[in-house]
């Protein structure tokens, strides 16, 4: 359904023009009669890197789910990137090394149900959905930056945003908008406005990870490597991990990560000899056969951040977080891109709903989603990661990430555990990594044979050694 009478706003300003801020222009445009995206930095007309989203030279995985969420803000936009030359894994579990807290999981096997991941590069994803807002008639798009919004407080309602002069000499301009959508990452200043305005400030959890990342891209003969994901995440007795993944250029991009403050390597001969430690021997013979292209990256992540707006008891009228202004995750754990477009799917809903208060019924939603996978990062950072919550940390936290550890145990060699692993983590049929009872029986009783096994072979051990050393007399 195109526009209708009823919800149709006048005009929507979307500040910052990145993943979250392209999301929220879709949405908008089917309400609001004009949409403006404005964005600081230079919007390239091909896939390439931005100065303003240094993370953007990384490893970015899109979720299977965020494939989907996308698709639906975007038709048409998964085909396009097939086309593209993005590799599309369909069924394909033969492509994925998933290494998780020093688990690899026996993902290898026929999958029971459908699985298609998608690996675009970040750079290409945020193209392809650009060129789409860029199409849209009532959006557009422009080079500047906001310095803030303006605020009314007899009306109590944020009225538009303050733009950064043009240029030397020239003057700001206010710009009157009915929302102002507040896309600007983890580095928004809404938390301060909001107590300028007479708000509360919303509290903050964090979970202290110290996460440093070193990236580097590669060329390798087309063939060598059958897998298109690979990851090997930090764990408990190791503090560095690494990702690679096979771009829509044939490139390959290696990012090597340490958790709690530990360095990776940097330099590409060392980036490829942690991957020889970390990865299955198959992989060796092929990186050796790696060359390196253009200059390392690195970037550093110091902790995840969650602001609750949900939980303010008043908020003004007229703005909106969406996206890393709202909650940046653990990026080792690849989510960002794909909460960021649930919380579009929120947005979109509310304006479907002509709610009269839109920032409470979006911000709500937004906890809601974001709590589950929040709340499993936090334990498994805890857990395998040596984070620290800040303040006060829930009791079943380290007992549930002891419990999940022997799961992801019993996952190694479990097939259909490690499909349940695998769609979890891609954040498919639910967002909650909770296994049913149904899985919890089936870890409870793989990791019984394995014990009984393992006790059995010791005993025939045991024997074996007896009879070829037989006792003096
Ligand atoms: C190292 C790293 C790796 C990551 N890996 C993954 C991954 O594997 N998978 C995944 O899904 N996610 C990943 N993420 C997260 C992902 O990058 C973000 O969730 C995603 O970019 C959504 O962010 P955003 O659009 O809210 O903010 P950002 O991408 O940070 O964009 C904010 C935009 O706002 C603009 N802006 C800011 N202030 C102003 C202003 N005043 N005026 C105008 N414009 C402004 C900026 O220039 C920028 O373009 C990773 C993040 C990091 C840091």
């Amino acid at each position: 359904m195109g526009v209708t009478e009823v919800n149709v706003r006048d005009h929507a300003v979307v500040v910052g023009g990145s993943i979250a801020g392209l999301c929220a222009a879709r949405v908008l445009a089917d309400r609001y009669s004009t949409v403006t995206v404005y964005e600081r930095d230079e919007l390239p007309s091909a896939p390439a890197n931005r100065a303003a989203v240094p993370q953007d030279r990384h490893l970015h995985m899109l979720m299977a789910r965020g494939a989907m969420e996308f698709e639906d803000l975007f038709p048409g936009l998964l085909k396009d990137m097939v086309a593209a030359g993005v590799p599309i894994l369909e069924n394909r579990p033969d492509c994925i090394h998933l290494g998780a807290a020093g688990h690899v999981l026996g993902t290898g096997h026929t999958l029971r149900d459908e699985f298609t991941a998608y690996v675009p590069s970040r750079p290409h994803l945020e193209w392809q959905i650009r060129r789409r807002v860029q199409a849209i008639d009532n959006v557009s798009i422009q080079r500047r930056s906001v310095a803030e919004p303006r605020f009314d407080g007899a009306r109590g309602r944020v009225t538009g945003v303050l733009l950064d002069p043009d240029g030397p000499g020239a003057e700001p301009q206010f710009v009157a908008a009915d929302l102002v959508v507040d896309a600007a990452g983890r580095g928004t200043r809404l938390p301060t406005w909001l107590t300028q305005w007479g708000f509360e400030r919303p509290t903050e959890q964090v979970v202290d990870i110290g996460i440093n990342y070193a990236t580097h891209y590669f060329r390798i003969p087309e063939g060598l490597i059958q897998e298109r994901v690979v990851v090997a995440g930090a764990s408990h007795d190791l503090s560095l991990g690494l990702g690679m993944l096979s771009y829509e250029d044939g490139t390959w991009v290696l990012t090597t990560f340490g958790v709690a403050s530990a360095k990776p390597p940097t330099e590409f001969g060392e980036m490829l000899a942690l991957a020889h430690k970390l990865l299955p021997a198959h992989f060796n013979e092929a990186l050796a056969q790696a060359q390196p292209v253009g200059d390392p990256s690195f970037h550093a992540f110091p902790a995840s951040k969650w602001r609750r707006y949900d939980k303010l008891d008043r908020f003004p009228a007229g703005i909106l977080p969406l996206g890393d202004s709202v909650v940046s995750f653990n990026p080792t754990f690849g989510q960002g891109m794909t909460m960021t477009a649930l919380q579009a799917g929120h947005l979109r809903r509310a304006l479907q709903s002509g709610t009269d208060d839109l920032a409470t019924e979006v911000n709500r939603a937004t906890a809601k989603t974001t709590f589950p996978v929040w709340t499993m990062n936090a334990i498994g950072d805890v857990t395998f990661h040596h984070a620290d919550t800040k303040g006060p940390m829930p009791w079943w936290y380290r007992p549930s990430g002891a419990l999940f550890d022997q799961f992801l145990g019993a996952a190694e060699t479990e097939p259909v555990l490690a499909e349940w692993f695998l769609r979890r983590f891609s954040l498919l049929d639910s967002l909650y990594m909770v296994p049913p009872p149904r899985i919890l029986g089936r870890t409870i009783a793989h990791n019984m044979r394995l014990w009984l096994r393992g006790r059995r072979e010791q005993r025939d051990a045991a024997k074996a050694a007896a009879v070829t050393s037989p006792r003096s007399p």
